[in-house]
């Protein structure tokens, strides 16, 4: 193989956009990918288990973390703390394994001001365009409530300039396969393979 380190994914999205579902039936499918378990103060779920879903760890201990410099990212969401531990990501990448994160928004921005050469993959309800489209023709809303759902959608929409690729999640399936074209698109990139084929013929 040409290229010598790995691609960082990075997967985000709003709330409630099912990141998460997504990202479980792209891994229960065979991939090359590496998952990145992030460490969270919440509770487990029925069925979870630490090491495997997450590293779940007590507040203090997430704060020292944060502290020492050992996440890559990390935000408070709904109360608890969720970070992406730094080791493992930079041990991976550096071994020629692409890392796959999925984290909200917060902490994709973060990535994306630390780590640009990342690849941002935004999902997206596949109401959004529809939604508007009901927001601005329904008659039946008052004024202002158009105008604060429209707002709200676009905060949502605006978002995406920060990333690299927009996915739909009309069908869980379909948006797997969008992340898996991704990723194979990602190899093919001229930029990636010219630098590496450069360095091997300098050597
Ligand atoms: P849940 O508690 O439902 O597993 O996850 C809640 C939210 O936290 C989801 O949007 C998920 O993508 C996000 N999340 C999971 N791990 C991380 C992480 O390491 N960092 C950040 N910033 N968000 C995360």
């Amino acid at each position: 193989m040409i290229e010598e380190k790995g691609i960082l994914f990075v997967l985000s999205g709003p709330s409630g956009v099912g990141k998460g579902t997504v990202r479980k039936a792209l891994f229960d499918n065979a991939t090359d990918l590496q998952y990145s378990i992030s460490v969270t103060t919440r509770n487990p779920r029925e069925g979870e288990q630490d090491g495997v879903d997450y590293f779940f760890r007590q507040k203090e201990e997430v704060e020292q973390m944060i502290e020492k410099g050992k996440l890559l990212e990390w935000a408070q969401y709904v109360g608890n703390y969720y970070g992406t531990p730094r080791e493992y990501v930079e041990e991976t990448l550096e071994n020629g394994k692409d890392v796959f994160l999925e984290i909200e928004v917060q902490g994709a921005l973060q990535v994306k001001k630390n780590f640009p050469q990342g690849v941002f993959i935004f999902l997206i309800p596949p109401s959004l365009e529809e939604l508007k489209n009901r927001i601005v023709s329904r008659g039946t809303e008052t004024e202002d409530l158009v105008k604060n759902r429209l707002l709200a959608a676009k905060k949502e929409i605006d978002m995406m300039d920060a990333y690299d690729y927009v996915v739909v999640n009309d069908e869980v399936d379909n948006a797997v396969d969008r992340i898996l074209s991704i990723v194979k698109s990602e190899h093919c990139k001229r930029e990636r393979i010219a630098k590496q084929y450069k360095k091997a013929l300098e050597e």
